[in-house]
């Protein structure tokens, strides 16, 4: 079955509740209009009954005008619009008196139960309401007084009413079905506009927004929700670009190095010790390939992966130490002295591979912008349901403006490069990103050229 437009669709609904409403209306219309008509007509009768009950004697189980003649010529003479019918009949309903305008016709005589009720019937082929009371001579009825009334001019307005309420029905709904088709394509236009945007934005075309309405109403809120979504999208698309380049960008600078080396050395006839240093630049360069392409996999690895987490009860302290001596000859080198304070054996549930990463990440950080001969402290403290974990460091700092932006890929401070330390800027975001995996809460306190510190707090839930 085709589906209705939802223009249609709301329109058609408030149509069917109107058609109900409109129909109920014009039946209490009519109603009313029938029930008026015919308490007038009740009116007159009974009012025509009243008059004639006084015209008339009883004599000797006979039913007599008073003035017999004065009364034919009143009859004659009453011109009225709907003039009443007046009949007299004996008690076995056979003809006494009739008013002239019945002419040749007689009005019914109808058995004794509808004396005095007011009922609908014929008059040869008028309709008429019509009468039958009876007349008594102590209990003993001896005639009737019967007054019609003809019904002809009631049952006319009554038709015509009927036709002009049936013709107006379906007319009055088409028209309100078309103004409400009308407005209901008016108020869905915004509809319109978002799906006119979202059908012109492709992924390379972000920058189109759905124009917001006037009016700040559902479908404003709804304009303004998928704006932010696209928002959000364009951001992630850019960001995407902007990883993708500066990545290809970094594993090009190890190669073009080695390259270059490379077509240097073998140029001419070198000395052994030439080529021993020159490969070993190679190997080193190498090394940095390998560290980079370790941490881009990391970070594809990790994006939003909560269900390959292994989580299991970690003792820390014995982490940390590993960490430590796995970078004991970096820091050797270095010549650094670093201290680790353990408030008591801490264990807590997390994933011990990743969190090692995070570990070792904090660490380097803090042996690579060291300065010489300087100290690296390391606290574990546990207070109540609560772990916290600080690598301190005594080195170059981060300065203020860099802050917020240190967990972006790639980024590196302008200080790393004066002091020519190597990196690729991918360590704290994989740091950021794992922290949020495992629920960690990264802190990292830094001031210029006095030292850094990472503070990691991780709530056991046990
Ligand atoms: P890598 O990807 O090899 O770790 P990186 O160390 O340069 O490279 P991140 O670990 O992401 O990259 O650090 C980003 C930047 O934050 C660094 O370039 C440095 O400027 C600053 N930074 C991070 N830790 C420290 C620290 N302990 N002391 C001073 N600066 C720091
Ligand atoms: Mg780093």
């Amino acid at each position: 079955m085709k589906q209705l437009s939802f223009k249609n669709r709301i329109a058609s609904n408030y149509i069917i509740t109107t058609a109900l409403l409109i129909f109920v209306v014009f039946f209490v219309i009519y109603s009313i209009v029938k029930f008026s008509v015919y308490v007038r007509v009740n009116n007159e009768i009974k009012a025509e009954v009243t008059k004639h009950l006084k015209e008339i004697e009883v004599i000797e189980n006979c039913v007599l005008l008073i003035r017999e003649e004065q009364w034919k010529t009143k009859q004659l003479n009453k011109v009225e619009v709907s003039p009443a019918f007046i009949q007299f009949v004996d008690e076995l309903g056979a003809l006494v008196e009739k008013s002239p305008n019945l002419k040749q016709k007689q009005l019914k005589y109808n058995n004794k139960e509808l004396a005095n009720e007011l009922f609908d019937t014929k008059l040869e082929n008028i309709a008429v309401r019509q009468i039958q009371v009876p007349l008594y001579q102590g209990s003993k009825i001896i005639g009737y007084l019967i007054v019609a009334m003809s019904l002809e001019d009631s049952v006319m307005v009554l038709d015509n009413l009927f036709k002009i309420l049936l013709i107006a029905y379906p007319l009055i709904m088409l028209v309100l079905f078309l103004i409400a088709r009308f407005i209901a394509g008016r108020s869905i236009k915004p509809i319109s506009a978002i799906i006119e945007t979202s059908n012109f934005i492709t992924k390379d075309n972000l920058k189109s927004r759905i124009p917001l309405p006037q009016n700040k109403d559902e479908l404003h809120l709804l304009s303004h929700t998928i704006n932010d979504l696209l928002d959000r999208i364009e951001n992630a698309v850019v960001r995407e670009k902007q990883f993708t380049s500066d990545a290809s960008h970094e594993l090009r600078t190890p190669l073009a190095v080695i390259k270059g080396t490379l077509e240097v050395l073998i140029r001419k006839e070198r000395k052994p010790e030439e080529y021993k240093e020159k490969i070993e630049y190679c190997v080193q360069e190498v090394n940095r390939l390998n560290h980079l392409v370790d941490e881009l996999l990391l970070l594809a690895r990790f994006e939003n992966q909560r269900q390959n987490l292994k989580l299991e009860k970690v003792n820390l302290n014995s982490l940390l130490t590993d960490v430590v001596s796995r970078n004991s000859q970096a820091i050797k080198e270095q010549k650094l002295k670093c201290t680790t304070e353990f408030s008591n054996e801490v264990s807590v549930k997390t994933d011990s591979y990743l969190f090692s990463i995070i570990i070792n990440n904090l660490l380097t950080n803090a042996i690579k912008y060291s300065k010489k001969g300087s100290e690296i402290a390391i606290h574990l403290v546990e207070e109540n349901n609560k772990v916290q974990c600080s690598i301190i460091d005594y080195g170059i700092g981060i300065a203020k403006e860099d802050m917020d932006k240190i967990f972006d890929q790639f980024y590196r401070s302008k200080n790393t490069h004066e002091s020519d330390i190597k990196g690729t800027g991918l360590g704290l975001s994989i740091v950021k990103r794992l922290c949020d995996l495992l629920e960690i809460d990264l802190k990292i306190e830094s001031q210029e050229n006095i030292g850094t510190k990472a503070i990691l707090t991780i709530y056991d839930k046990k």
